[in-house]
């Protein structure tokens, strides 16, 4: 059987299981990793159960054997086993996790819109006794959740006001947002489409809907660029989604198509070679995955990103800044530097909307700007988010920089550089408020 030459079972590494182990890559490991990749690719497929073969990482095999003993290497790297077990229930939980007392409220009297719900995979990155664990802090509530703010909104930025029929968001004049599940296998506690997300019964798809939004999109020549997201587009199954694509490739007017997900991040798993095979026949294809520390980038996940990469999709991040979990030079110059590798070009840093219950999140807008100070000039341009905050009320995305034009001074620009030096560039057609 092709499965059983996809996975050859490696021993498992001698010694007392002792928990989590560090999951972040050195840069050396991914190309090792990468080496791996090109001699194991395999040059057939059958559906798009069972085949990511690739090595799994010393941590997943650990949790695995420790929490899942009767799970076989084939089920774990099952999309469908990882999204059927997603961790819901506290009790669940909490026997993976040493939940802290305030997890635990507000787990017991979650009342919010939003569901708990983690893939095994993604559980297997969590800290299991740091409370503080950023990646614990993105997908397990905390009472603060309860705490509603002056400012926050269900929909802070007006999405429901731009929809001409149900599931499209049509804000920008040539483009479309069109939301095609309200289904994550993984729900960030931060979400800003939390208001929408599982209000349907799960995994099922309304083709009225979707037919009503794709007769939305042919009718308006305008449109060119169509982004799939939601939930999570790669949640559905290939077939769905490759009906999806095929009726909105045909549109003549439509040049490109988009898809926004998390799935490579919490659900590695999905991105088999069967999904590659049917995306790139809808180029040109392009993807922005929602990445959010560097604990994300696993050997599994880089794969998976390698993987979207070679099928000739160009890839993207978004990411949310959060506060204590990626607000910081450091944390966030690591992650970018290590999608590079990964070949995921960073793409939007996002200040975090107020949704409901967000405060413990967000953080004051001169985080932002202090991260990508830090970055821009002390690191690749192409490592370097745009910043941007989407405006509440439905303006759109506002991209801020730190004040690089810092005046006009006798017909030249006086410039700031990034170690704070001036400069002066000739520019004697242009005033000041031309700039600003
Ligand atoms: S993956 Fe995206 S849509 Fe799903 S819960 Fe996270 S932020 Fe929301």
């Amino acid at each position: 059987m092709e499965s059983e030459t996809l996975f050859k079972e490696e021993e498992e590494p001698p010694g007392p299981l002792t928990g989590l182990v560090n999951v972040e890559n050195k840069v050396s490991d991914f190309f090792l990793f990468n080496a791996e990749l090109s001699q194991s690719y395999p040059t057939k497929q059958k559906s798009d159960r069972v085949l990511f073969p690739f090595k799994d990482s010393a941590r997943s095999r650990l949790f695995r054997t420790r929490h899942y003993p009767d799970i076989t290497r084939l089920e774990w790297f099952d999309w469908h086993w990882q999204m059927r077990n997603a961790i819901r229930e506290v009790e669940t939980l909490s026997q993976i996790i040493n939940l802290s007392d305030n997890e635990r409220q507000a787990m017991m009297h979650h009342s919010g819109a939003l569901p708990v719900s983690i893939t095994p995979y993604y559980a297997s990155l969590l800290n299991p006794n740091d409370p503080s664990d950023p990646l614990r802090r993105c997908v397990i509530p905390v009472v603060d959740e309860c705490l509603h703010t002056e400012g926050e909104e269900e929909d802070p930025l007006c999405e429901d006001v731009d929809s001409p029929v149900p599931g499209i968001i049509h804000r920008y004049p040539d483009r479309a947002l069109f939301l095609v599940t309200d289904t994550c296998s993984t729900y960030c506690r931060y979400c800003t489409r939390s208001r929408i997300i599982e209000r349907s019964h799960h995994h099922l798809v309304d083709f009225n809907k979707w037919e009503r939004a794709i007769q939305y999109i042919a009718g308006n020549k305008n449109i060119r660029d169509v982004l799939l997201s939601g939930g999570d587009p790669l949640t559905l199954s290939d077939e769905k989604l490759e009906w999806l694509l095929m009726r909105l490739h045909k549109i003549p007017h439509i040049e490109l198509l988009r898809i926004g997900t998390k799935v490579p991040v919490v659900l590695p798993q999905r991105i088999t070679p069967a999904l590659t095979a049917m995306l790139k026949k809808y180029h040109p294809l392009w993807m922005s995955i929602h990445i959010t520390h560097p604990k994300e980038l696993t050997p599994e996940m880089s794969a998976a990103c390698i993987r979207l990469a070679d099928a000739g999709i160009p890839l993207g991040s978004q990411t949310v800044l959060l506060a204590d979990i990626n607000d910081d030079v450091v944390t966030m110059t690591r992650l970018v530097h290590g999608q590079l590798q990964i070949r995921v070009r960073p793409y939007y840093l996002y200040q975090c909307d107020p949704i409901p219950g967000s405060s413990h999140f967000r953080t004051p807008i001169s985080k932002g700007l202090e991260i990508i100070q830090g970055m821009r000039g002390h690191t690749t341009g192409y490592a370097v988010p745009t910043y941007v905050v989407d405006a509440p009320g439905g303006g759109g995305k506002i991209p801020l920089l730190p004040e690089y034009a810092i005046g006009w001074e006798n017909g030249a620009l006086l410039l700031r550089n990034y170690e704070g030096n001036i400069f002066r560039y000739p520019d004697n057609h242009a005033k000041l408020k031309d700039i600003h």
